[in-house]
């Protein structure tokens, strides 16, 4: 990973000018770096804008109102402006088009540079079976175009290039549809069955709707299933993936599922590897909705007994999801996991302070992690050990 900020490196990476390694290292600092995603996502959003403006020529009339405007500019401009002066010229209305007209130029240059090598459609290659593109089987090659359904049957599988940025295999009894693709943006629509994703693009350029959620790639790898209910079940295999619907949002990292429901949206991430107990709770906690609000007090004990210090992602999550009263228990039950760090405090967090959330986050996105690595060197009777002193409960 670049220890350094990489916004130096965002114009040779949206233009494809970094070897994949490079661009792998700018992806995985963006998915940390507070900073440099803020400006990612402005340089992107520019993209987007630009996107969106219609193309007009400038009406013969603005010039005219222009030129005497230049004409003032060049005789009192130089020394003896003031700074108050050119301040104050910058809210006048003409100025404001000659900006405005100025932006929309630069917006499309970048914009065209930035899309010159899009592709209008998806390779597919088939792995097994007959898989069917819009009502013609493919052969052993196929291409997706944008609005087309790709259907699997339960003898058929598919690969999907996405573009330059990742791959999508698709599993039998499959339906997906091409939404977007443009390099700010590449979408599919999971209507039933399921599919895994592996994307090696900047965060949030692949995304992929479901009916009950839509799944945005944060630099990772996820299988992504939807039942014909509706509801659907993230597995995340490495990185972040956010699931999203209207201003709900669950953030779930390597190692950690999220379900969604129609009509309610994205549920709590939790570890897989949590307690069943645990995960049944959840369940209900989410989506039950008589167990909502004053029963939530039932699931909510279970949870905070059975969490272990990798459960703190779902515990971190409750805070905003849930009524004061119940926010207060989960924050006690979660400083004995995890004591916050300096700058974070209790009040603080009760009112939901953005950055203290983040502090706090930051801070147990390491716990996890070592929590996993020690999982893997196989010291789980040390762990064990640790989590009686750290106030964990031991439990797989
Ligand atoms: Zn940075």
């Amino acid at each position: 990973m670049f220890s350094k900020h990489v916004d130096k490196e965002f114009s040779a990476y949206c233009q494809g000018e970094l070897s994949a390694a490079e661009s792998r290292q700018v992806a995985e600092h963006l998915i940390g770096c507070h900073r440099c995603r803020a400006e990612f996502e402005e340089v992107k959003l520019g993209v987007k804008l630009a996107e969106h403006l219609p193309q007009i020529a400038a009406p013969d009339s603005l010039w005219n109102e222009l030129q005497p405007f230049i004409a003032a500019r060049t005789e009192h401009g130089g020394a003896g402006e003031t700074k108050r002066s050119r301040f104050g010229s910058l809210f006048q209305p003409r100025f404001a088009a000659i900006a405005a007209t100025t932006a929309l130029a630069i917006g499309f240059t970048a914009f065209w540079l930035y899309t010159r090598d899009a592709r209008p459609f998806w390779e597919v290659a088939r792995i097994d079976g007959a898989p069917r593109i819009g009502s013609a089987r493919i052969g052993d090659k196929g291409k997706l175009a944008l609005g087309q359904w790709l259907e699997t049957d339960s003898g058929s599988r598919a690969r999907i290039d996405v573009g330059t940025i990742g791959q999508v295999e698709i599993d039998p009894n499959t339906r997906v549809r091409l939404l977007q693709t443009k390099p700010t943006e590449h979408r599919l629509e999971l209507a039933r069955g399921r599919m895994s994703a592996r994307i090696w693009a900047p965060p949030k350029l692949f995304f992929v709707d479901t009916p009950s959620g839509v799944a945005a790639d944060l630099g990772c790898a996820y299988t992504l299933e939807v039942d014909d209910a509706g509801g659907s079940l993230l597995r995340v295999t490495s990185g972040w993936v956010a699931l999203q619907l209207r201003d709900r949002e669950s953030m779930v990292p390597a190692g950690a599922a999220c379900a969604t429901r129609p009509g309610i949206g994205p549920g709590t991430p939790y570890f897989e590897d949590a307690s069943e107990s645990f995960r049944v709770a959840l369940t209900r906690l989410d989506f039950d909705p008589k167990a909502a609000p004053d029963l939530k007090t039932g699931p909510l004990d279970v949870l905070l007994a059975e969490a272990r210090v990798r459960d703190t992602l779902t515990l971190w999550h409750l805070l905003a999801r849930l009524d004061s009263k119940h926010r207060a228990r989960v924050f006690e039950a979660m400083a004995a996991l995890v004591p916050p760090p300096d700058g974070v405090t209790r009040d603080g967090v009760l009112q939901l302070n953005e950055q203290m959330l983040q502090l706090w986050k930051d801070e147990l996105v390491k716990r996890w992690s070592d929590d996993s690595g020690l999982r893997k060197a196989g010291i789980k009777v040390w762990t064990q050990g640790l989590g009686k002193i750290n106030g964990w409960q031991g439990k797989k």
